[in-house]
Order: structure tokens, then C-alpha cells, then sequence
């Protein structure tokens, strides 16, 4: 584990900017990066704050968070409208370290149960431009308030892409962010945050800034392009998806301006909390399993059973699912071969929110499947980590996949993944068929996307859990054993902090590292 007291970096200060983090609010693997990061990066030394919208379900009881008034009646007019906000300190606290937390408080923008979405209508909320410039320009007023010069600040995904350019436009000429350089951290790209072109107006920034050099994307406003046109250093979430996004297959309509910024981007792959996601000591499990006691996770298997609603069989294989309902997670692949799953007496445990028609199709498969489909629909944490503990085998058959955290989480709790080959999957599941004398497997994976080849993934998977089993047992080791902790990951950050800050210095040490993941 590195240290606090790691000599290769100067102290920085660091703005970890993100619209979910872990454990305040939670829609995806993002706000577990922007937990886990900001930690690890905090104890390479850096001073790392993080900021937030304070949205209607936080601080209530039951979520245990603290939060204390910290700076109050913050005024911005947006579109002509006066509007206060208020800005709450809070922390995460762990045995490892502190972060400390601000807490953007809106009763006009964010004290609502949806973060993104309305829950009522299912749709974007009408104002998510508004939203997200308020919260873009409480960065600002945060750091002025505090007298508190970031050096870096790290942007997340479209929420944040506006700050960007804010830097460079309105905020160019402010003495307190003079040296600061920012990342543009996409976790998704095809959530880009497009909006009509009079939103342009809201935004305080110069004409020439609404152009496809900057965030026109096809006569919208993109706060998403923002980000990318705007930030001095791009990255994205693993080495794969870092190429992946410059292809029009998985450009979403921004592969031209990724292709020219292509020497600024950099593809670092996420890494697991190890506090929160740790079968040794996950609270959230009936028995805590490692290495050496693996048959305890059978005590997880029957637990998950249980909970699902489906009756435990010895040496039935289960097959765990947990995903956001959309196309992207490969719901249609699994659709369509469903039938053969249950066919081949193996069962089937999911766990999701999202789009009405997958909502649909797993409610009817349960009912005609009872004993071998379990499936709960909302969003569910605890029952998350009993997946990841108590499942055979994990699916993720993305569609793309920038990282991906389940497929880690599994590999970790001995739950053998079977992917699709793209974005972070291709970066850290070994199929057995791709093992070499140094590099054990840890999973199977498939290419092409479609259910056939999908099947014939699972198919390979279903006979070594039933009939290789010291195969099995080594996969289930091997992938238990995998270093995906942050302390890598949060170097390569630091080293690039560094390289924007002092863009002079000959390479040291660490710098090496960047040639060994060179831009993409
Ligand atoms: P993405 O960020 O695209 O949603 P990831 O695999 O990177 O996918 O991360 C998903 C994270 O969200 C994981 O921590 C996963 O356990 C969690 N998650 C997704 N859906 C649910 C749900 N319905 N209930 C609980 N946790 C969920």
C-alpha cells in the first residue's frame, strides 16, 4: 500500500469534481471511482476535496452522513433568474483517511429525489443545463470562498464538462486560478449532456466557444464536448475504451474531436475500493470468505438464494447479473438465449433498475420461472454484494463497457466473469482460450456481439464449473489474487497531474510509467 508520505509527488491540491460519490449517491460505477480515487490519491499526499450536488435524499436518517453548514447564501442568476445556494461540509471517513466533501445545497435545482432522471416521468429533468452550470460555477465560488487554489481540477463525465471551459472563458483572468490545469475524466460517452443552442446563452461565455472546434456538437450545446475540447488532459477509464472512443463504432458522434485531441488522452483503468469491496470483511455478507476458506462463499450461494426468492441446490451453478437495464449491458443478448440457461438447469440471479422493457421481460420470466430466476428490480446495495459473493458466475455481455467494476468485484469474490471482449472487459478478464504461461485466466470472454457467441461463452463456462473443477478452483484463485486495488491507478493520475503542472521537468521516475501506457 503506498504511503502518505510517498516522496515522488509535491503535495497538490487536487478539486475531485463529481456528480455521485459513494456513499452520499449512487447511480453507477462513477460514484464508486469518485469515492475510491480521491482516497487513494489522498494518500499519495495530495490534498483532495471533493464537491457534490446535495440532492433531496441526502442526509436523510437512514443514510447515516453528516453534513454541517459551511458557506451560506451563495447568489448566481441563470436565465435571467436569481437563484441562492448554500454550500454543507461533510467527510469520508475510513481507517485509511479523510476526504473532505462539499455539499452543493439548491432548493431550486437539486432538492429532488432524481439525480439526473425525474423518477416520476422516467425522462432527464427539463433543467439539467441550468443544474449542472450552477453546479460548474460553485467550483469556482467554492475555491474564491475558501481562498483555496486548486492546481488540478478533475472534471467527471458531462456533469462537470463546463467547467472546463469556464476556466478558459470567464475565469481566465482570476489570479486564484492562474496555474490550474484541468482533467476531463469520460466514464461514459454516451451520456454526453447535449442541449438546445439557446442553453449557449446561459453560460456567461464568449461567442467563439459556441463553434465544433469548442462545445457546438451539431448545432446543440454539449456539455460533454466541453470537457473534451476544453480540458488540458483527457482520460478515460481503461487502455481499451482510450482507443475504442476514437472509432465511430464507439465515438457516439465525438470520434473527430477525440481524434484531434488524441496526444492529450489517456486511457487509466479503474480500480476497486478495497474497504468496501472485500469478501474478508464485507458486512454486507452472511460469511466472510478468502483465499484459503473458499468454501465459506457456498455459505454466501445459499444466503443469495434465499434472498432471491430460489431454492439452494448443491453444485447447481448460479449465474449473477447486476446492471443498470439499459441496451448498453448486453439485456438483449441475454434475452434472447435465456431459454438455454434455464435449459441447461443452471440459475439465473439479476438485479437492476432501468428501461420498462427489460422491466417487463425479467417480471415474466420470474413468473414463469420461479425456482430458477430471481430477480429484484430497484437499486439494492447490500443485495449488490451478495451477487458478487454468492453467484458461480458473473454476466457481462456489454454492448461497450468503458471500465466496468463488476467484473473486478467478481474476480475478487472468486465469481468467474464471462464477458464480452471490449472496453475495460478486454483489459481484465483473461479467457482461459487467451492464457499464457504468465498470464493465468480468470474468466471467459467473447467477441462479437451476438447471443450466439454469447451462449457459447457460457456454455464453455457451465462445463468447467461442472467438470474441470480444479480448473475452476484456479480461475476462482487466480482472479481472487489480482492486484485491482487504486495505489497503480492513482499514481498514473498523480503522474499526470504532474506532467500538465510542470510540463518542463525531464521525466523522473514515474514518468516512465506513462511511456509504458502511452497517450492514445
Ligand atoms: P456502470 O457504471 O456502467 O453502471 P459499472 O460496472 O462500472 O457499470 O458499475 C456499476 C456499479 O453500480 C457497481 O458498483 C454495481 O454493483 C452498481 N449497481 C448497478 N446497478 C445496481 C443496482 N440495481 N443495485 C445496486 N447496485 C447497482
Amino acid at each position: 500500500m503506498t504511503t502518505s508520505s510517498n516522496p515522488t509527488f509535491p503535495p497538490r491540491s487536487i478539486l475531485f469534481l463529481s456528480t455521485e460519490v459513494y456513499p452520499y449517491a449512487k447511480t453507477g460505477g462513477l460514484a464508486d471511482v469518485s469515492s475510491a480515487l480521491p482516497q487513494a490519491l489522498r494518500e499519495l499526499g495530495h490534498d483532495v476535496r471533493a464537491m457534490m450536488p446535495k440532492y433531496g435524499f441526502i442526509g436523510e436518517k437512514k443514510q447515516k452522513i453528516h453534513l454541517i453548514n459551511r458557506l451560506q447564501g451563495i447568489e448566481y442568476t441563470v436565465g435571467g433568474r436569481e437563484i441562492v445556494t448554500n454550500l454543507k461540509s461533510s467527510a469520508i471517513l475510513t481507517q485509511r483517511t479523510r476526504i473532505q466533501m462539499y455539499l452543493l445545497e439548491s432548493e431550486e435545482y437539486f432538492q429532488r429525489l432524481g439525480m439526473y432522471v425525474d423518477p416520476e416521468t422516467g425522462t432527464d429533468y427539463p433543467d439539467n443545463d441550468e443544474r449542472f452550470l450552477v453546479y460548474a460555477l460553485s467550483a469556482f465560488e467554492l475555491c474564491r470562498r475558501l481562498l483555496w487554489k486548486p492546481d488540478i481540477i478533475h472534471c467527471n463525465d458531462w456533469q462537470c464538462g463546463l467547467v472546463t471551459a469556464l476556466l478558459k472563458g470567464p475565469f481566465k483572468d482570476d489570479p486564484l486560478f492562474k496555474d490550474t490545469k484541468t482533467v476531463f475524466t469520460i466514464h461514459n460517452l454516451a451520456y454526453q449532456g447535449n442541449f438546445p443552442a439557446s442553453t449557449f446563452e446561459k453560460l456567461g461565455l464568449p461567442e467563439s466557444f459556441f463553434t465544433p472546434e469548442g462545445l457546438e456538437f451539431f448545432g446543440q450545446v454539449s456539455y460533454l464536448k466541453a470537457g473534451i475540447a476544453y480540458a488540458d488532459a483527457i482520460t478515460t477509464v481503461s487502455p481499451t475504451y482510450a482507443h475504442e472512443i476514437r472509432t465511430p463504432e464507439y465515438g457516439c458522434g465525438m470520434e473527430g474531436i477525440l481524434a484531434k485531441r488524441k496526444r492529450d488522452i489517456h486511457g487509466i483503468l479503474n480500480g476497486i475500493d478495497p474497504i468496501v469491496w472485500n469478501p474478508q470483511q464485507d458486512i454486507n455478507i452472511v460469511r466472510p470468505f478468502s483465499v484459503d476458506k473458499l468454501a465459506d462463499k457456498e455459505e454466501c450461494k445459499k444466503d443469495l438464494c434465499f434472498a432471491m426468492g430460489i431454492p439452494y441446490t448443491e453444485g447447481t451453478p448460479v449465474l449473477g447479473m447486476i446492471a443498470r437495464l439499459t441496451d448498453q449491458k448486453g439485456f438483449d443478448l441475454l434475452a434472447e438465449i435465456v431459454d438455454k440457461i434455464l435449459e441447461s438447469e443452471a440459475q439465473l440471479v439479476i438485479l437492476g433498475e432501468g428501461e420498462k422493457k427489460y422491466v417487463e421481460l425479467f417480471t415474466r420470466l420470474q413468473k414463469k420461472y420461479p425456482k430458477q430466476i430471481g430477480i429484484h428490480l430497484g437499486f439494492h446495495d447490500n443485495l449488490a454484494h451478495k451477487i458478487e459473493a454468492g453467484s458461480d458466475i458473473f454476466l457481462m455481455p456489454s454492448a461497450y463497457e468503458p471500465c466496468g467494476l463488476n467484473q473486478m468485484y467478481s474476480m475478487h469474490y472468486g465469481t468467474v466473469p464471462v464477458v464480452r471482449k471490449t472496453g475495460g472487459l478486454a483489459d481484465t478478464v483473461i479467457d482461459v482460450e487467451d492464457a499464457t504461461q504468465r498470464t493465468h485466466p480468470t474468466g471467459f470472454t467473447f467477441e462479437k456481439y451476438e447471443a450466439r457467441a454469447f451462449w457459447r461463452a457460457i456454455e464453455r463456462a457451465l462445463r468447467t464449473y461442472r467438470k474441470e473443477k480444479t480448473l475452476w478452483h484456479q480461475m476462482q484463485v487466480t482472479g481472487m489474487k489480482r492486484d485491482f486495488s487504486w495505489d497503480r491507478s492513482a499514481v498514473e493520475y498523480a503522474q499526470l497531474y504532474e506532467k500538465l503542472l510542470l510540463p518542463t521537468v525531464p521525466s523522473a521516475g514515474p514518468e516512465r510509467k506513462l511511456e509504458e501506457h502511452p497517450a492514445v
